[in-house]
């Protein structure tokens, strides 16, 4: 897989125009660096561009440095960001107060340059490798799509989403027909093969930014699509399928169809209180066991409770 190394963002927070504009010199070369004179815009920019890492002055007028911090740890949206302290208060104890707050750093004005640079460089490496770790605890890594971890972490927080939208949530499970006979005529590797190419279609059929395909295990995949009534999610499921037709990939050994399909359970449910996160995905898997029953190679979904 192609990594594309995007330039890092940096948020340069001081009431000080100076000292804004020598930082934001100083660091533009290499980053692409955003600026805020106070604690308000520092929290509005941060909220709105997620930077990799705020370099936060400490005393400011309106909300100091310390307050700055505390607001970004209390939401969920800015709460990961990295920050160093950039503070004329240069007692020890001020250190380590700002580190125990949860700043990853603290630099004392005035600043070398150089030492600036090579802090920043050092904590937005520590960025790096944590996005990184966190990519890899959730992706499946032989489709690369999600993985089960990932997909129970979202499903749980669209479900929450949906009961209190009061909008559908769709759920669809998909397997691969006679799959157990491709391995046995092809070998393992070709099953593998076959896998990666339906869950790259099935990432694909994904259009929107809230959908998610992930590998729920074996070679069932699971589909979330928030906010997408029966009709609409049935319609990518159903393009979908074509998609993994248009594969052709040869299954001689299926007495479903000359070529490698898939059977697909789906359910839509716009949730109340009464309702729980498991009918969804048991309704689901009802439909899956009935498409499978009624000869594979079909979508069957089932709208509403029950
Ligand atoms: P059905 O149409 O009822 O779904 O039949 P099936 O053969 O697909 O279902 P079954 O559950 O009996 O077998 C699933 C097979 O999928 C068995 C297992 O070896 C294979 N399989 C599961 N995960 C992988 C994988 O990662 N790679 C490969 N190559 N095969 C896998
Ligand atoms: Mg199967
Ligand atoms: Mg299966």
């Amino acid at each position: 897989m192609i990594n594309v190394v995007e330039t890092q963002k940096v948020l340069v927070a001081d009431d000080d125009a100076i000292n804004r504009e020598v930082l934001g010199d100083l660091l533009k070369p290499e980053y692409t660096v955003l600026l805020a004179k106070n604690g308000a815009q520092t929290l509005e920019r941060a909220a709105r561009h997620a930077p990799d890492l705020i370099l936060l002055d400490v005393m400011m007028p309106d909300m100091d440095g310390y307050e700055v911090l505390r607001q970004l740890r209390a939401d969920p949206q800015t709460e990961h960001i990295a920050v160093i302290f950039i503070s004329g208060l240069d007692r020890p104890e001020d250190e380590a107060n700002g580190l125990k707050m949860g700043a990853s750093d603290y630099i004392v004005k005035p600043f070398n340059p150089t030492v600036v640079m090579a802090r920043v460089a050092l904590h937005l490496q520590v960025v790096r490798q944590r996005r990184m770790l966190e990519r890899l605890a959730n992706i499946d890594g032989l489709t690369e799509l999600a993985n089960r971890r990932r997909f129970d972490e979202m499903y749980a927080l669209e479900w929450q989403r949906a009961r209190r939208s009061g909008r559908p949530l769709s759920l669809a499970l998909l397997d691969i027909d006679a799959f157990k006979q491709f391995n046995d005529r092809y070998g393992h590797p070709a099953g593998d093969r076959a896998l990666r190419s339906v869950a790259r279609v099935a990432g694909a059929a994904m259009r929107r930014p809230a959908d998610l395909a992930a590998r729920y295990g074996g070679e069932e995949l699971v589909l979330l699509m928030p906010e997408t009534d029966a009709d609409h999610a049935r319609r990518v499921v159903e393009a979908l399928c074509e998609a993994v037709a248009e594969l052709n990939i040869v299954h001689e050994a299926s007495a479903v169809a000359p070529m490698l399909t898939v059977s697909v359970g789906g359910a839509t449910l716009a949730p109340d209180s009464s309702e729980l996160q498991s009918d969804l995905f048991e309704a689901a898997d009802a439909e899956l066991y009935r498409a499978k029953q009624a000869g594979r190679n079909r979508i069957t979904w089932r709208e509403g409770a029950g």
